[in-house]
Parts: C-alpha cells; sequence; structure tokens
C-alpha cells in the first residue's frame, strides 16, 4: 500500500489492524461463511459484537452505573436536536465555541430560550471562553470539548451546577473522563473510533421522562435504551470496526495510554511551529487542543502557503488543508495516528523552511 501520512479531520486514520480485521468480517466473519454485511442484526453474532462495543466502551472510558451507552445513527449533527427534544423544558444554556457549537445552538433556539453563555466569536473561535458563570435557571448546559475545525479544546470535566452536556465527536477515548459529571455525552464515530454513520450517547437514565412534550419515537432515548440500540436496524458495519478500536485500545492500555501518546504528538508539533520562523499556531496556548492542530504562515510568508501545500503533498502528507472557514493548515492527529507521522510533518516544516527563511 502507498506510504502516506494521514491527518485527515474526520473521517479519519483508523488504526490498521481494525481495517484488517474488518475487512476480514466483511468477507466472512468468524468463519460463520458469511459476510457481517449479510447478517441480521437480531443474530447471536451480531448481538454478541454489539454486546461487546458497549461493554469495552463502558469499561474503557470507567462509565459508572446509572449510565447507558447507545449506538445510533443520524451523527452528531442528530443529537443537536436529539438533545433538546429530551431535555429542553423552558431554557437551556450554550457555549459558543466553534462551528458544532453553533449547529447545536441553532436547534436548540427551535424549543425555547437559549442562553448563550460566552462565545470566543470575537476572535474566531482560536480560544475557549473563560470566567463565565453557568446559569442555574436552566434545564442543561452544553458545551463542545474539542473544536475540530478552529483546534481548541477543553481538556477537563466541568463542575456544573445543571446537567451539563457534551458534545466529544472529535476527543472522545483521548483521556480519561470523569463521566459522573456529564447527564449525556455524544459523538459522531468518524473522528477518533470508527468509520461514518454510528454515533454514540452516552446517557444518565434519571435525566430521562422529565420533559412535558411528546417525542418522536426515533428521537427518545427511552425507544433506543428499551430495545438495547436495535429499535430499528443499528450501523452494523461501524459498530464492528468500533469494536476492533476499543479492542485496540485495550491492547495498548487504554485511554491513559492514548492521552500520554496524544500529549507527545502534540507537543512535537506544537513546538515546531512556536520555533519556527515562518509557520505560527492560531489558537491562544492555554486551549490548544491535542487532536486538531491548526497553523498559518505569519502574515509577512501568507504567499507562500500554496506552495507548502504542494511540498507537503509531494512528501506524503494528506488532509493538512485547514477547513475552509479558517484557512491554513489543520493536521489532525487522533488516537490511530502514529507520532512518524507528526515527525515527518514537522521535518517537512523545517525544510520548507530552510529553503526560505
Ligand atoms: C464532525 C463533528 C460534528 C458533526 O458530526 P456528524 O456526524 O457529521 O453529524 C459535530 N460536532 C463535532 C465536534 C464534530 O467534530
Amino acid at each position: 500500500m502507498k506510504k502516506v501520512h494521514n491527518f485527515n479531520a474526520g473521517p479519519s486514520i483508523l488504526p490498521r489492524i481494525a481495517i484488517e480485521n474488518t475487512a476480514k468480517a466483511v468477507l466472512d466473519l468468524n468463519g460463520i461463511g458469511m459476510s457481517i454485511l449479510e447478517i441480521s442484526h437480531r443474530s447471536k453474532e451480531f448481538q454478541a459484537i454489539i454486546d461487546e462495543a458497549i461493554a469495552l466502551f463502558k469499561e474503557q472510558l470507567s462509565i459508572p452505573a446509572g449510565y447507558q451507552v447507545l449506538f445510533l445513527g443520524g451523527g452528531a449533527s442528530m443529537q443537536f436536536c436529539m438533545v433538546p427534544f429530551n431535555f429542553f423544558e423552558k431554557k437551556a444554556a450554550y457555549l459558543e465555541t466553534g462551528v458544532w457549537a453553533k449547529k447545536a445552538i441553532k436547534e436548540a433556539k427551535g424549543f425555547g430560550d437559549v442562553n448563550i453563555v460566552a462565545s470566543s466569536a470575537d476572535k474566531n473561535f482560536t480560544y475557549i471562553p473563560k470566567g463565565y458563570t453557568i446559569p442555574t435557571d436552566v434545564d442543561y448546559f452544553h458545551i463542545t470539548t474539542n473544536n475540530t475545525i478552529y483546534g481548541s479544546e477543553i481538556r477537563y470535566d466541568m463542575d456544573s451546577p445543571v446537567p451539563l452536556i457534551a458534545d466529544m465527536s472529535s476527543d472522545i477515548f483521548s483521556r480519561p473522563v470523569d463521566v459522573s459529571k456529564y447527564a449525556l455525552i455524544y459523538g459522531g464515530a468518524q473522528k477518533n473510533l470508527g468509520p461514518a454513520g454510528a454515533t454514540f450517547v452516552i446517557v444518565r437514565e434519571d435525566m430521562l421522562g422529565k420533559v412535558t412534550r411528546k417525542i418522536p419515537s426515533m428521537l427518545d432515548y427511552r425507544t433506543h435504551i428499551a430495545e438495547g440500540s436495535m429499535y430499528n436496524t443499528p450501523p452494523c458495519l461501524p459498530i464492528y470496526t468500533i469494536l476492533e478500536t476499543l479492542r485496540w485500545l485495550k491492547a495498548l492500555g487504554g485511554v491513559k495510554v492514548m492521552e500520554e501518546m496524544d500529549k507527545k504528538k502534540a507537543q512535537l508539533l506544537y513546538d515546531a511551529m512556536d520555533n519556527s520562523n515562518i509557520f505560527v499556531g492560531t489558537v491562544a496556548k492555554e486551549d490548544r487542543s491535542l487532536m486538531n492542530i491548526c497553523f498559518v504562515m505569519k502574515p509577512e510568508y501568507a504567499q507562500l502557503e500554496e506552495e507548502f501545500m504542494n511540498f507537503s503533498k509531494a512528501n506524503g502528507m494528506v488532509g493538512i488543508k485547514g477547513h475552509r472557514s479558517v484557512g491554513g493548515f489543520r493536521a489532525s492527529t487522533y488516537n490511530a495516528l502514529p507520532i512518524e507521522s507528526v515527525q515527518a510533518l514537522v521535518d517537512c516544516m523545517k525544510e520548507f523552511e530552510k529553503t526560505k527563511a
């Protein structure tokens, strides 16, 4: 296979072993003479897959009793409306830290009064707002822990006087999380966990059934809990790859080990840009993401952007173009990305710089 360094933001790099084992299961699942693509989601074979995936998910995130883990369709974007359907009675609070937070806010506004507690829109979302007070007269407080597009991250579990809800699409399983501080955590699998098509939801059961509205069955978490994520046909193949990713993660030592590796990778790249004369990071240092690392050319070198893009491509870098709303560069350094790829990018930046500055 051609050797590339895959910095895609999502869908993104997955552990090679998870892909190989998925390929095997697509051809013949555990020697049963059928593909995973061909079996009923109600078969004992698939039941064993989803049971193990949920058990490993709970084990590896140390999810306490009282929480349910679901695998649904619809993407994280579906959760932007599913959350208010289930929890929004009169008023909700949101932290506005980027494009995904804004989309969540837009959906919530259809349900009533939305309090945007703080926003970093004034500086194009290059930092995480601080010093705000979470209101107590709201049904919940919603945050986006990792801002995939802008490269800022809330890497700790905050105390909230009201139920805390988090979109962790792009940093789940990159650190130990104190799940007990959250009422609900959700995300699309396609950043750090699996292929596109599955959405994970971790929900505290005692949060449910409190709103007075009638919730459509498919949008009611209780429906999916009662049916073990099989009210309708779940995304079977993505769930299988999630299982394989979680087996890989466990074998390597779990989220603590992931965090150490992610820190090393991020440090390598952030150090390179901090010591560069032509590249510069875009996010406030204390809020920098370990998952999506954004940088630009210093203004006096701005005209070199395209040239570096081509140079990096010629050296095997894939997916480092910044999101269209930010420009510049973004290297996503998810769990499955080897540190050798980050080193290759850093070498590439240094080599380019030598010829320019
Ligand atoms: C990618 C992403 C989403 C959107 O996910 P979909 O599965 O495409 O709906 C939402 N939130 C964050 C933080 C993301 O990174």
